[in-house]
């Protein structure tokens, strides 16, 4: 194949799915992402973590309640998606899992050149990420049944805008498969 994918959960924190930030939705896509989780292992395709380990005077507290704190419990990926052996858990600053952390580097070691992107939230973490793998030159695919936003219209609208802006393939778990060999 000469593509080559990683598969990334984006803040699949305690203090996303339990705390203050919680959707409604936000346990059924726990079930959603480890079961993305788990064909990407089946598929041999890369999990990479990509987790908010916040310091207290980070930007983002400006405009957002404190979340994520590093070394705290609410920074800690929930149990059920709990990281195997050898799978790289890429602390992050900011919205984007790119911005000053070692993300690049590990997806360049592994020849990575499609990033499929999972977790929370589609039109935040998950748009930011997006933004700045397509500016690596990094093709994109977002599982759209295994991510999620706190309302349907800033997950519908972050879909529509990753397609149009940096040419996001949108397809679901299910089709994994087809979906990274199309990038092959
Ligand atoms: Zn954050």
């Amino acid at each position: 194949m000469a593509g080559r994918s990683a598969l990334l959960v984006i803040d699949m924190l305690r203090d996303f799915v339990e705390g203050p930030f919680a959707g409604p939705d936000a346990k059924a896509l726990v079930t959603r992402v480890r079961a993305a989780v788990e064909r990407a292992r089946q598929l041999e395709i890369p999990v990479v973590f990509v987790c908010d380990a916040h310091a207290p005077e980070d930007p983002e507290f400006r405009v957002l309640p404190p979340h994520a704190l590093a070394g705290t419990p609410g920074a800690e990926i929930v149990p059920e998606l709990a990281p195997r052996a050898g799978e790289a858990v890429v602390g992050k600053r900011r919205y984007s899992g790119f911005y000053d952390t070692t993300l690049e580097a590990r997806l360049r070691d592994l020849a990575i050149d499609t990033i499929i992107l999972t977790g929370l939230q589609t039109d935040c973490c998950v748009s930011h990420t997006a933004a700045d793998g397509f500016f690596r030159g990094l093709r994109i695919v977002i599982l759209e049944d295994a991510v999620a936003a706190r309302t349907t219209e800033g997950h519908r609208g972050a879909l529509t805008e990753m397609r149009r802006l940096y040419g996001a393939h949108v397809t679901t778990t299910g089709r994994l498969h087809a979906s990274t060999a199309r990038s092959g």
